[in-house]
């Protein structure tokens, strides 16, 4: 479908905000979060949010994730429109092209980390066989190949994040979003949960956009943008 690795073909940005413009409506008039922001995130490309709570940073990320419809303007997810797609549409593009991950890790509790990492797949109509053969390998790249079957329970919280991180990429998709992932967890493991995230989009190609507070960790990314008077600016 979208042209990102045809040879010869033009890249594509994996996320494409044109003059994008989100506002909520309140009692005391609107509220503006973005007021025609542009930005253009590449295959591979790792990219930080950084900005201060409120400043529309999760409002940014639903945008990109097409949970919200932009008031103005237009998201492009591997090239293609979105903003007039039909909701379906839209759930397809998101199922096919994205992963997400939380601030908390959002497992099933019933399931071991295997399985969560397995049902993704499952849906999308992978094989049993080949959904545990990819889960195993993704969550041994993550460091948990020990900790295969123990329910999220059972994990520490960066475990629970990393098995967090293989279900959001279980499917291979190509932007991954993840709003203040490491925002829940100890400084120490909130590096080593990072560490191991920025290794698997490096070795992936994914495109990630990445909304934290911490700075240490966004001076690690290929790039850091901000959200200031509605606008993405780039941080250098
Ligand atoms: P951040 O993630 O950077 O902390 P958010 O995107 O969550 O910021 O929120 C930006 C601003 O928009 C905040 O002032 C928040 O209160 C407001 N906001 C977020 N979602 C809604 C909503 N559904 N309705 C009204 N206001 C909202
Ligand atoms: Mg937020």
């Amino acid at each position: 479908m979208s042209a990102t690795s045809e040879p010869g073909a033009q890249p594509v940005p994996a996320l494409f905000f044109a003059r994008v413009e989100r506002r909520y409506r309140q009692a005391e008039g609107n509220l503006e979060i973005l007021r025609g922001a542009d930005l253009a995130i590449w295959p591979g490309e790792l990219v930080a949010l950084v900005a201060p709570s409120g400043a529309g940073k999760s409002t940014l990320l639903h945008l990109a994730g097409l949970l919200e419809r932009p008031d103005g303007g237009e998201v492009y997810v591997g090239g293609q429109p979105t903003a007039a797609m039909a909701d379906g549409e839209r759930t397809r593009l998101r199922r096919e092209e994205m992963g997400f991950v939380y601030q908390f890790h959002h497992l099933l509790p019933e399931f071991s980390a295997l399985e969560n990492v397995v049902l993704p797949q499952l849906i999308r109509g992978l094989s049993r066989k080949e959904a545990s053969e990819r889960a195993g390998e993704l969550l041994s790249f993550l460091g948990l190949k020990d900790r295969l079957p123990h329910r999220p329970a059972e994990l520490s919280g960066g475990e629970q994040q990393r098995v967090a991180i293989a279900r959001a990429v279980a499917n291979g998709p190509r932007l991954l979003l993840a709003d203040e992932p490491t925002g829940n967890l100890d400084p120490h493991t909130a590096d080593h949960v990072f560490g191991i995230l920025t290794a698997l989009v490096r070795a992936s190609g994914l495109a990630a956009l990445i909304a934290t507070h911490n700075l240490d960790l966004a001076a690690r990314m290929d790039r850091r943008v901000t959200i200031r008077d509605g606008l993405i600016e780039q941080l250098g």
